[in-house]
């Protein structure tokens, strides 16, 4: 595969969140902050500087690059973690754990960069949550990897066609930094509306 069709890996939370704000985000260049992309942003500005060090028994490095030629990926991990050999990824977020397994997704793919770099089977990941302070674990199962690669394999097409998904108004939008660009709920009765006319 052609490196600048390598996809990043930001790009498969963005499209399990709404691939409507996927297209906006990676297809139109569009993208606007809101308190929590705000929070966010501070948050990988303080762990985006490469460093390393030992902790306990753990080695933990921050800020490397990972990629995947088998499936097509590329991006930046927070900390990577190494206890007695064994590899797994840790993913900061803000907030709390929310209703919905895009953060999990992302760790998953951070997961199968690292193994495809360095050919160790990884049987977990962490999300760290800022506000809570907690390390949320993720079990790297089947069912959590045929969900990654088929959101890989839906970004890379959406990144092909460049089609953009119809917004759809869901209570996600209520956190979304986009909603003013995409207008979910009048876009919905727009719809509505030429249907009966
Ligand atoms: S406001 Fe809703 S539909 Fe629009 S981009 Fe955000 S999550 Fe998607």
């Amino acid at each position: 595969m052609n490196e600048s069709n390598y996809i990043p890996i930001a790009a498969l939370n963005q499209y399990a969140y709404c691939p409507h704000r996927c297209w906006r985000m990676f297809c139109a260049g569009e993208f606007s902050e809101n308190q929590y992309t705000l929070e966010g942003t501070g948050l990988h500005d303080r762990v985006h500087t490469f460093s390393s060090n030992l902790r306990d028994d753990t080695w933990q490095v921050r800020a490397i690059w990972l990629k995947s030629d088998r499936h097509g990926l590329i991006g930046k991990s927070d900390l990577i973690e190494d206890t007695d050999g064994n590899l797994y990824p840790v993913e900061y977020k803000r907030g709390h754990r929310g209703d919905f397994e895009n953060d999990a997704l992302q760790v998953c793919a951070q997961a199968l960069c690292l193994e495809d770099m360095t050919g160790q089977i990884l049987t977990h990941g962490f999300v760290y949550y800022a506000q809570s302070h907690q390390r949320q674990p993720v079990d790297l199962t089947p069912e959590l990897r045929e969900m990654a690669i088929a959101t890989i394999d839906a970004v890379q097409e959406l990144f092909h066609t460049g089609h953009m998904p119809k917004p759809e108004y869901t209570k996600r939008c209520k956190g979304c930094s986009l909603y003013t660009h995409c207008l979910p709920r009048a876009a919905k009765k727009i719809s509505k509306y030429r249907e009966s006319n």
